[in-house]
């Protein structure tokens, strides 16, 4: 989904994105159930619960680094391929409730997109990816995470006209 502007090189070199410190646990995918079944198959200890109409992990301990490294994570990257979570499809970018109204905003930590000038990154979303973003949240609206500090707003939702009146 980001192909135009993140490289799949630049990706499978950093892998950021798969491991959570203890403070980034909110930050893990939310997946289908289907998503959660073919995990749960390649890794039956894996612990899921439920959110909305998706489930995210259970995150009940971490490794002697202090990290959690996402199951679905392999030598090769993620098992699910093309199938991976819209969350980590759109990743940096992130969806956020901003004081009441949905927002894009992107995730530091990665350095191959943070780097680039915030009006590049905008303007991608510009391009049609903002769009494709809010109405996958519509659908799932377990994606939209609380406003987290630090995160840059790049986008808010345009108002409908009924809002504004
Ligand atoms: S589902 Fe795949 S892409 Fe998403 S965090 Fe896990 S390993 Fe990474």
């Amino acid at each position: 989904m980001l192909k135009k502007i993140l490289s799949s090189q630049a990706c499978a070199q950093c892998r950021l994105c798969c491991i959570f410190d203890r403070y980034e646990v909110w930050e893990t995918p939310v997946f289908t159930p289907q998503l959660r079944d073919r995990i749960s198959e390649a890794s039956p200890d894996t612990k899921f619960v439920p959110k909305d109409s998706g489930f995210i992990f259970r995150v009940e301990k971490f490794g002697p680094d202090g990290l959690f490294t996402c199951p679905a994570l392999t030598e090769k990257g993620c098992m699910l391929g093309d199938d991976k979570p819209f969350d980590c499809r759109i990743w940096p970018y992130r969806i956020m409730n901003v004081g009441g109204r949905r927002a894009i905003t992107i995730a530091s930590l990665c350095g191959e997109l943070y780097s680039r000038p915030l009006s590049q990154l905008v303007e991608f979303l510009k391009e049609g990816l903002a769009e494709t973003i809010f109405a996958y949240a519509d659908a799932h609206p377990e994606i939209v995470k609380p406003y987290y500090e630090g995160y840059p707003v790049l986008l808010f939702e345009p108002q409908s006209s009924s809002d504004s009146k």
